[in-house]
């Protein structure tokens, strides 16, 4: 056991859930998605196969949670090769602790991730007066100190690949957090935006606890840098998905996928931006 491995003093189980909770989606042959409470996790590779990764790491206290669905998709005792993170926030990284003392596998992140993610920096406290609904006044109580996974984090490589990923690269995508990234595979257009933009009106409860699909802009309540979420958003429009899988909501396809990014970006200031808070001038 590595006792350099902790989490943040503020770090606690956070009560909000939505009804997909411990529900899966296969919404590749080699790629699924899997609900924790109100957050998804993500894994790359083919059952059969033996290599595969897990992307982000949930809510607080879900670690046995998904090392449980991890042996029913992969077999018992499987492990993957690494944890590869879109970003560092708390419902992104909830499980890591016990997953990597458990597997001892390493973690990979953008470089700017990074001081979120070895103790070193808090993310900026959430804006709970942000225009929105419960779970932007709920934002208060999250946790916002830093992990720190100690040596067993390291950089995304700089060439773009990822790490036990083939086929996909790391696309920066800040906004929502300085190293933020989304990951792309040319091969078949799938996407993961990690929180880039979302399938659901994050701020809101009650379409959180219903899972309503409705594209939208990073959740507003942790976005400090408008602008570079609105790039990020034009930036993976450009790559024309075929399919996403989003850090909330449902996975998204197809048309509807095209339109509803299309319609983003053009209306990032409407949709996305919120009318008022502390992160808009
Ligand atoms: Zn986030
Ligand atoms: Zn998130």
């Amino acid at each position: 056991m590595d006792k350099e491995i902790t989490y943040g003093n503020d770090y606690k189980y956070i009560p909000a859930t939505s009804v997909d909770h411990l529900i899966g989606h296969e919404v590749l042959p080699d790629l699924f998605a899997y609900t924790i409470q109100i957050v998804n996790i993500a894994f790359v590779g083919h059952p059969d196969s033996q290599k595969f990764v897990l992307v982000d790491a949930g809510m607080p206290h879900s670690a046995s949670q998904i090392m449980a669905i991890t042996e029913k998709r992969f077999g018992e005792n499987k492990r993957p090769e690494a944890i590869i993170l879109t970003h560092g926030h708390f419902d992104h990284v909830g499980g890591i602790v016990e997953l990597v003392e458990h597997w001892n596998i390493p973690v990979f992140a953008h470089e700017l991730e990074l001081p979120f993610l070895t103790g070193q920096k808090s993310y900026p406290e959430p804006d709970s007066t942000v225009e929105g609904g419960l779970v932007a006044k709920m934002s208060r109580m999250f946790p916002i100190e830093p992990v720190n996974l100690g040596n067993h984090i390291k950089k995304l490589p700089d060439d773009g690949s990822v790490p036990f990923m083939p086929g996909f690269r790391w696309i920066h995508t800040p906004g929502h957090s300085p190293g933020h990234v989304s990951f792309f595979r040319d091969e078949d257009r799938a996407l993961i935006a990690g929180d880039a933009f979302i399938t659901v009106k994050q701020d809101t409860l009650y379409k959180v606890f219903t899972q309503k699909q409705e594209i939208n802009g990073p959740p507003r309540y942790l976005t400090p840098d408008w602008n570079a979420a609105w790039d990020s958003v034009k930036k993976l429009a450009t790559l024309k998905p075929s399919i996403a899988v989003t850090g909330h909501g449902l996975p998204m396809e197809g048309d509807i996928l095209t339109n509803s990014l299309e319609k983003l970006v053009n209306e990032f200031d409407k949709i996305a931006i919120p009318d008022y808070g502390k992160f808009v001038n």
